[in-house]
């Protein structure tokens, strides 16, 4: 059945145009038009709808797998309190429920409407939910292991993931953690993996935490100080931190075609030098919700939207966060900087879909681009309402 609907504006997800009414049948927008108030009667049964029509949300980095863990962590505490809460209570939930939340907030990503996911997962728990759903995955198979000894062997089992999202004709790639939680001979493995089949975008966490930029600054911080006391990981691991760091973070921006840069809490003018040669092919992805519950810290965004346009925007997990919701995201990002609505919605959108490799179907209302949209209504510069069109 085809229908149209006619809203007060149409944000396209690069900018705002003349047309307010969309065409859609099959699951897809087949026109976009521009009905005036005199012409409705020359069209049957327009649904009319106040607000602003947007494409489809792209959350750019989630961890559906770790849904069960709502509700589960104290905020606040730092990157280290984070880590324990989250070596205490990981994997101690049966797999049922790990499956119903994940399923769970699969469903309610959709209706929050998102349409793509970059999706970071360890395990397989969420593969079964992935191949039936609505939401299209790009899946990050998260290599991460301070024990040289064991490097070989973490490194083996993400290759057998990774190939069963293949086998499954689930798009994935294997990708690294962090700058902090590699040993070298992980990082080697993963330097010298190729695979035709993988997708050609990666993702990592990066400057997420002060404790992380310590450690990348003076070679320790809280998080060495805990992975050595605490996890009686080798202080050897923990030598030579900085320069290891920018020796491995150069052959990782060198190797990948497009890397989705995750947090950047601390992305600063100094370390920014440090990918400078690299930019074009960076996306830098915002998680401002998981930010604040983590160290009530958000990102210099003024800075680095003055050196890159290609900035997107993720839930991370609700291990940190209360919600999988681009909408929550964009009003913390409102209320916080002082930013045009198209600038913000074109990350959520099209840089989103441009990111996860999705253009082609996502983030854009135009001809041919499939369902959901999203119908938001403002007040007081931030979004009052949504609606899902499908
Ligand atoms: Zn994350």
């Amino acid at each position: 059945m085809t229908r149209i609907i006619k809203c007060n504006k149409i944000f396209d997800g690069e900018n705002f145009i003349v047309q307010n009414a969309v065409c859609i049948a099959n699951n897809k927008v087949i026109d976009v038009l521009l009905i005036t108030d005199d012409h409705e009667n020359n069209y049957e049964g327009i649904e009319k709808y106040s607000g602003i029509l947007v494409p489809g949300f792209v959350n750019a980095h989630c961890h559906l797998e770790l849904s069960y863990l709502h509700n589960e962590f104290v905020s606040g505490g730092g990157m280290v309190e984070f880590l324990k809460q989250m070596l205490k209570k990981r994997k101690v939930e049966k797999n049922e429920i790990i499956y119903s939340s994940a399923h769970e907030w699969d469903k309610k990503m959709r209706d929050n409407g998102i349409v793509a996911v970059g999706d970071i997962v360890n395990t397989l728990d969420t593969l079964d939910i992935k191949k039936k759903s609505d939401i299209e995955y790009i899946n990050f198979v998260e290599v991460f292991g301070l024990n040289r000894w064991r490097a070989d062997k973490i490194f083996e089992a993400s290759v057998k993931i990774f190939e069963t999202f293949i086998a499954n004709e689930l798009c994935a790639n294997i990708v690294p953690h962090s700058p902090y939680s590699l040993s070298e001979r992980l990082w080697d493995d993963y330097l010298s993996f190729e695979n035709k089949q993988r997708t050609n975008i990666s993702s990592f966490h990066f400057m997420e935490s002060k404790s992380e930029m310590e450690l990348i600054q003076n070679g320790r911080s809280e998080i060495s100080r805990y992975f050595i006391q605490d996890l009686a990981l080798s202080v050897e691991d923990y030598q030579h931190i900085p320069e290891k760091f920018d020796f491995y973070l150069k052959r990782y921006l060198g190797k990948e075609e497009k890397i989705i840069l995750v947090h950047n809490t601390y992305l600063n003018d100094e370390y920014f030098n440090s990918i400078a040669a690299f930019v074009d092919k960076i996306y830098f992805c915002f998680c401002p919700n998981a930010n604040l519950f983590i160290e009530n810290r958000l990102p210099n965004i003024e800075f680095i939207r003055k050196m890159s346009d290609k900035i997107c925007i993720g839930t991370d997990s609700l291990a940190s966060n209360h919600n999988l919701c681009i909408v929550d995201e964009i009003n913390v990002l409102l209320k916080h900087f002082d930013m045009d609505l198209d600038e913000v919605l074109r990350w959520a959108t099209s840089n989103g879909a441009n990111a996860l490799g999705v253009k082609d179907r996502y983030g854009y209302i135009q001809q041919g681009y499939s369902l959901p949209l999203n119908l938001i209504e403002m007040e007081g510069g931030l979004i009052k309402n949504f609606r899902v069109i499908k």
